[in-house]
């Protein structure tokens, strides 16, 4: 029997604000535990929360870059519980009036795991959004050998809850989703979304049934999920439990589960339990918000988007739709490109040189485009060099490496280095003629049809040139003065 498994994902955003979201301590990352806390975010009794406009804004350009309606009116709700790190036993968040609702992500090719790209199942599909909506985010707890510690600087962060609809139908369709979302989220620049510092969390719901079955299967839930290839791993992992599962003829409960990643395994946390009631109302001290004004600033906000650069790249620059993928997949890699392309006579040219020599010498210096020491305009100078015949392809290399090590400009490091491609006519054909007169059994070789001599004596032009001759402009003329 075949089955079909049915992923849903909820997925929590750290937004970049410089505050939280109803105080004014920091939100930065790192500091020493419970510095960044004042009343408000501590939950004293009396304190009030005050919104972070910069919040809600941010909130909306995201509904907009995800094609989400925006509600013209939504407020702020207490969902009540007990925990320790939530010390006013309820947590600021919205229920039934949300900031977005719909909305998609549309997955692209990239962003597939590498192992995936060549069998992807559904090209160009996206996956549709219920909601997003805007919370605080809960402190953080340490557990020590015999105690827990609590540490309060991450509560009150601004958090976007993204939820999905449940129409991800594998592993890899995950991994694509939240690819893509992160990728769209940087752009915006509502968040740096690195699941390292918890800025991007997740929580997967998946089912299995049979192919032939129309009601879902059990729902079971995977809290907390902290790496894409985590998220991978772990849905795949319950994926195949849940399908042996049903073939053993088990029935499964809905549960939530936890991952191990170390042991590569889910584990149960909670089985099914009575729904949560967290008697939901409308905040009293938070006014609702009207979207009106936060619109008109977000919408001044939008940027070009990953599939509108990549369709733009190919379309201006005439590059491959591959190349225009790999360089729209980085915003900051993409500005790199568009900045040396724009004087860049073949933009192709530069493209190749970032995509290959510039990628490999960042990644083997642990560098990242944003302290590339060659800047854009640099690496144009390197490209028009090389198209207009004043060095060769392979003196190009040369000149790049020292460009990328010491960081001074392609002419200069050519002038300096006196590595300028001889082009001079007259002196190519003075060591031609050389050539020729000192090796008269190749030349009779080739005048008798062996065209591979010809390397041979193009190979001696370009050692008695020590490199320099232009070696297209070498092969031709001594070319023609052997057919001469
Ligand atoms: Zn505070």
């Amino acid at each position: 029997m075949k089955y079909i498994a049915t992923i849903g994902l909820e997925v929590h955003v750290q937004l970049k604000t410089r505050s939280k979201m109803f105080c004014a301590c920091s939100v930065e990352f790192g500091a020493a535990p419970n510095t960044h806390t004042c009343p408000v975010c501590l939950g004293l009794p009396g304190a009030l929360p005050v919104m972070n406009h910069e919040a809600l804004r941010m909130t909306v350009l995201t509904g907009l870059m995800l094609d989400c309606e925006i509600a013209p009116i939504s407020k702020f709700d207490r969902k009540n519980y007990f925990y320790p790190d939530m010390p006013k036993n309820y947590q600021i968040s919205q229920y039934d009036m949300p900031l977005c609702a719909n909305g998609r992500v549309p997955l692209h090719d990239l962003a597939y795991p590498k192992d995936a790209q060549k069998n992807i199942a559904t090209p160009d599909k996206e996956v549709h959004l219920v909601r997003i909506h805007l919370e605080e985010d809960v402190a953080k707890s340490f557990h020590f050998e015999t105690s827990t510690g609590i540490d309060f600087n991450r509560a009150g962060t601004p958090l976007m809850e993204i939820v999905t609809q449940p129409e991800i139908n594998s592993p890899e369709e995950a991994f694509a989703f939240l690819t893509s979302l992160k990728q769209i989220l940087i752009y915006g620049g509502v968040s740096d979304a690195d699941m390292e510092k918890g800025q991007l969390r997740c929580d997967c719901n998946v089912s299995v049934r049979p192919e032939k079955q129309a009601e879902l299967g059990a729902k079971i839930e995977i809290k907390n999920m902290n790496s894409i290839s985590g998220v991978r791993r772990a849905l795949a992992f319950e994926i195949q439990r849940q399908t042996e599962a049903l073939e053993r003829g088990e029935k499964l409960q809905q549960e939530t589960r936890g991952w191990d990643d170390a042991a590569g395994e889910t584990f149960v946390m909670r089985t099914k339990e009575s729904a949560h009631d967290y008697r939901y109302f409308p905040d009293p001290d938070l006014v609702p918000v009207k979207s009106e004004v936060l619109l008109a600033d977000a919408r001044a906000r939008v940027p070009e988007l990953p599939k509108a650069k990549r369709a733009r790249f190919i379309e201006q620059y005439q590059i491959t739709p591959y190349d225009a993928g790999v360089l729209a997949d980085d915003v900051d890699l993409a500005r790199y490109f568009e900045t040396a392309a724009k004087g860049a006579k073949k933009p192709k040219n530069v493209a190749n040189w970032i995509l290959n020599d510039l990628q490999s010498a960042l990644s083997t210096s642990g560098k990242t485009i944003n302290d590339c020491p060659i800047p854009p305009e640099a690496l144009d100078e390197l490209v028009n060099l090389i198209e207009s015949g004043k060095i060769s392809g392979k003196q190009g290399k040369e000149v790049f490496a020292e460009m990328f090590s010491s960081g001074k400009g392609a002419a200069a490091i050519v002038k300096e280095k006196g590595i300028e491609q001889l082009s001079d006519t007259s002196a190519i054909e003075k060591f031609c003629d050389e050539v020729i007169a000192a090796n008269p059994k190749p030349v009779a070789d080739f005048k008798a049809g062996n065209a591979a001599s010809l390397n041979f004596l193009k190979g001696q032009v370009m050692k008695l040139s020590k490199g320099k001759a232009n070696p297209q402009l070498a092969g031709e003329i001594l070319e023609r003065k052997l057919r001469s």
